[in-house]
């Protein structure tokens, strides 16, 4: 069931004031939904020896949600060096930031290295040696290749570009210590947008048979594991919520498994970025054309420069015209945006409402990798960011891209290199 009846009901009452007052398009995130799903997770896994979420921050990288995360007592999983800024910029430091990069330049090392740190998670046994100064804590992502079959949006270990392999987990962690590391955490993320439970249970199990493997052959103890992200979202109205409860049962009974042979346990961690925020996001824009050719077409104020999941990954995001709810007159359409592009569509032969020009949709679900996916395509401007407060109070919490800013990187000192002479 796509984004809940009690974001609906507190959305209801503000929607007309603040599309007048901010102007379409924007997304608009509900702050009483993000706190609940945070203290349910939290709830979930209390009686799960140092459980911790650390936030995907690429989900939703904005610093008003982040601070709710921090409030949530949640840490920051980053993928990047902004990112890494972002959390340092709302007093987020040392242990509570995670650096999971891919192919990570040198910067990024250095970078990671200032102000307290952060907890490495290497990508690869050749970093082993590129990481300026080895911190005590480090960590590797694994990626299983064959043992294991990924999902739709990750696609098959083997073919994934991640994370270490086994045959060279071993040695990855032996270099890592040859260089001064003494505290250990083992990661991994194999899945996206999965809603059964029993894939995440699954690579819990994978990952203490790991840590079980590694131990014994180095004689070390792993402080953490942490089972990535992935945890899916109901994005159709058939799809039933991940039973997270469920999943907290069954990694439990795993991790006391373990703690029963091994004398000790490693804290568990995850980094959500969709389960958090997915649902409790969603891109309001009004319809300003009607187009009826072979299809009908209805043409909105936001294009997929603000949400590019249905573009890219054919996402489905259910659709609702604001106000017309339970109306009977409805239509088939593709809601499109401006682009010179025929993928800029929010949905594809979609049975919705009628619209008139001025209704407003109600796009559900873009609470993660929405805004934050955007591009600047066509000269195409990213939207602003809302967040409807506890109280009632509607916040801007990012403004929209303008001309001026599209014209930004194009003010520079003049700078021309003669190569014409040997
Ligand atoms: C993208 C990503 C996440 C978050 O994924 P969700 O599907 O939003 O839960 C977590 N960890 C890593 C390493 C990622 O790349």
């Amino acid at each position: 069931m796509p984004m809940s009846a009690s974001f609906k009901q507190r959305l209801a009452p503000v929607l007309e004031k603040a599309s007048a007052h901010f102007g379409t398009p924007f997304h608009i995130y509900d702050e009483a939904g993000i706190r609940e799903t945070g203290r349910q997770l939290n709830q979930a896994f209390a009686k799960v020896e140092g459980f911790r979420e650390y936030y995907a921050v690429k989900a939703l990288p904005n610093p008003s949600i982040m601070e709710i995360m921090q409030d949530l007592g949640f840490g920051f999983d980053c993928s990047s060096t902004p990112e890494v800024l972002l959390a340092r910029s709302i007093k987020s430091d040392g242990e509570d930031i995670m650096l999971t990069s891919n192919n990570t330049s040198p910067n990024e090392f250095e970078t990671a290295a200032m102000d307290g740190g952060v907890i490495l998670n290497l990508d690869d046994a050749s970093l082993v040696s590129k990481v300026p100064t080895m911190p005590e804590l480090i960590c590797f992502r694994y990626n299983p290749g064959p043992r294991r079959k990924g999902n739709k949006i990750i696609g098959n270990p083997v073919e994934s570009k991640y994370g270490v392999s086994h045959d060279q987990i071993i040695d990855a962690y032996r270099a890592a210590m040859d260089r001064g590391a003494k505290r250990f955490g083992l990661h991994t993320m194999l899945a996206s947008n999965e809603l059964n439970y029993e894939y995440m249970v699954e690579t819990t199990r994978m990952n203490l048979d790991m840590v079980s493997t590694i131990s014994d052959a180095l004689g070390i103890q792993f402080e953490f594991i942490n089972i990535g992200g992935g945890l899916g979202i109901p994005y159709r109205p058939e799809d039933k919520s991940m039973d997270i409860d469920a999943m907290a049962r069954e990694t439990l009974e795993l991790l006391e498994a373990f703690k029963q042979s091994h004398g000790w346990v490693p804290k568990f961690f995850m980094e959500s970025g969709r389960y958090v925020t997915g649902p409790h996001g969603a891109l309001v824009t009004k319809v300003i054309n009607h187009k009826d050719i072979y299809r009908k077409y209805v043409g909105v104020d936001a294009s997929m420069s603000a949400l590019m999941r249905p573009g890219m990954y054919d996402a489905y995001h259910h659709i609702h015209v604001f106000g017309k709810e339970d109306s009977k007159d409805r239509e088939t359409v593709d809601v499109v945006g401006s682009l010179c592009e025929n993928i800029d569509k929010f949905a594809v032969q979609r049975d919705i409402a009628k619209t008139e020009e001025g209704d407003l949709l109600i796009i559900h679900d873009t609470g993660a990798h929405g805004h934050a996916m955007g591009f600047n395509y066509n000269a195409n401007l990213r939207p602003k960011e809302l967040l409807l407060r506890e109280d009632g109070t509607v916040e801007l919490i990012r403004r929209e891209e303008r001309i001026e800013d599209y014209f930004a990187t194009l003010k520079f000192e003049p700078d021309l290199l003669d190569c014409s002479q040997g």
